[in-house]
């Protein structure tokens, strides 16, 4: 076939697209490069489909423009993307735990943008301590002699065992030796800390004669991990911290409480130790996460006596686990509400909702998309806190046209994703971690979906 018959040749050029006005906004908004690319792609993908009958026409140069675009658009769209959670799980790990408050934002906004005195101490200009602003709040909110922040809970541990047991033993209850989530094991932990991990006790009771009997002159920690996300119950029986405490001092032991999370004010009728009375029961040091209950950033706290972190300061291990300025600005706003105005923490708030509150909203969110039911229903702290208090909350209960798991899917595809819960064939969108200001993108996203065929 000679060359002038070949229709592909009726596609725009590259170069000519380019020109065109459509194409000169796009190269404004993503760059010349990344639109010269997106076109030839588009353009390839065309006389692909083309010469294998799937596309019948050649399509002018508008529609190759707007192809490109969209192309661009989704290459545009970030990863890590804003998400809605109706799934009514406060610190749900996988949605990024705890929401920042306003303080907290705006706080990471301002060192962000410009230099900080993140290691230097501006009284004596001097260097100074990354987490010298911390300490004192941390001191004040627990009473504890003395306090570290790291990168986690879990380097929290990793940097306390290091420090602590390294080349000695960690005693440990075998109904503690818990798996966190996403793989991170307590034994794995103690054992990259450098320690041997002695296991005493069986799953459902140890009691306090299980440690006395593992005590060797290789022993250096009795550690106490919270269940976290789970709990024993029935024929149980646990040793308590007082009584680690006192078994500790008899052979110059210290006593490590990895609570998990980090509650700071006890909450009515829990069960939950707050950091301070684990200090007060007599741990050495306790370990917690920043972004649970305590509602900050990614974070592990490490509170105690002098004695007990000073050597975590010296430890190299410190400096691979470091907070970097971002965080430890949110961690400072975090802490300084809850010494101030606990009311304004996020998940403080979340959790402290009332059914008439959260009836409220779900009436809203109907009244918004004109379609669903108000349900009661459990919803969770998550995070492994408070695992076995469930919170009253409110849903609305939809039924999509194209079923409820393809519905699940369109809305997690969307900006926001939303992600809600399919409870027997239904979706579910529960209104305990939804805030007022969601609710009119969440109707539009609801809406779309509802919609589809
Ligand atoms: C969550 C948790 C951890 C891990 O904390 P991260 O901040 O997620 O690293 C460790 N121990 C317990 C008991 C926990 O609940």
């Amino acid at each position: 076939m000679p060359e002038g018959d070949n229709p592909l040749r009726q596609l725009p050029q590259v170069q000519r697209l380019l020109e065109m006005p459509a194409a000169v906004s796009l190269c404004d908004e993503f760059g010349r490069v990344s639109v010269t690319t997106a076109l030839r792609s588009t353009l390839a993908g065309l006389r692909e489909q083309f010469g294998s009958g799937r596309l019948p026409v050649l399509p002018d140069a508008d529609i190759v423009l707007l192809a490109a675009g969209e192309l661009l658009a989704v290459r545009a769209r970030p990863g890590l993307r804003r998400a809605i959670n109706a799934t009514g799980i406060v610190l749900h790990t996988n949605l990024g735990r705890a929401p920042l408050a306003q303080e907290a934002i705006a706080a990471v906004a301002e060192v962000a943008a410009a230099y900080c005195n993140l290691e230097f101490d501006l009284a004596s200009g001097h260097r100074g301590s990354r987490t010298q602003a911390l300490e004192p709040l941390l001191r004040e909110l627990t009473s504890a002699e003395a306090a570290l922040a790291v990168n986690n809970g879990a380097a929290a541990i990793l940097l306390a065992l290091s420090a602590l047991a390294e080349g000695g033993e960690v005693i440990v209850s075998r109904g503690e030796l818990v798996e966190i989530g996403g793989g991170f094991r307590v034994p794995d932990v103690i054992r990259q800390g450098g320690a041997r991990l002695v296991e005493v006790g069986s799953t459902n009771k140890t009691r306090l004669k299980d440690y006395r009997d593992a005590i060797t002159p290789q022993t250096r920690v009795l550690l106490k991990v919270h269940q976290s996300n789970f709990r024993t119950i029935g024929f149980t029986a646990e040793t308590n911290i007082e009584e680690l405490a006192e078994l500790a001092r008899e052979h110059r032991l210290l006593v490590v409480a990895d609570l998990g999370s980090g509650l700071l004010h006890k909450a009515r009728g829990t069960t939950e130790p707050s950091l301070g009375e684990a200090l007060a029961a007599g741990a050495d040091l306790v370990t917690c996460s920043g972004d649970k209950l305590l509602g900050g950033p990614q974070a592990g706290l490490i509170l105690g006596s002098k004695a007990a972190v000073d050597p975590l300061r010296r430890h190299p291990l410190l400096r691979a686990v470091r907070l970097d300025k971002m965080s430890l600005a949110a961690l400072e706003a975090t802490l300084m509400l809850h010494r101030d105005t606990p009311e304004r923490v996020p998940v403080l708030r979340m959790l402290g909702q009332t059914e008439a509150v959260l009836q409220q909203r779900a009436e809203r969110l109907q009244a918004l998309l004109g379609n669903g039911t108000v349900e009661p229903t459990q919803a969770f702290a998550g995070g492994g806190s408070l695992p076995e208090e469930s919170i009253a909350s409110r849903a609305l209960a939809l039924e999509p046209p194209c079923g409820a798991e393809a519905a699940a899917a369109q809305l997690r595809a969307g900006l926001p994703a939303v992600i809600g819960r399919i409870k027997d064939g239904r979706l579910l969108l529960d209104m305990l971690t939804v805030g007022d200001e969601e609710l009119a993108d969440l109707a539009t996203a609801l809406k779309a979906a509802l919609s589809s065929p």
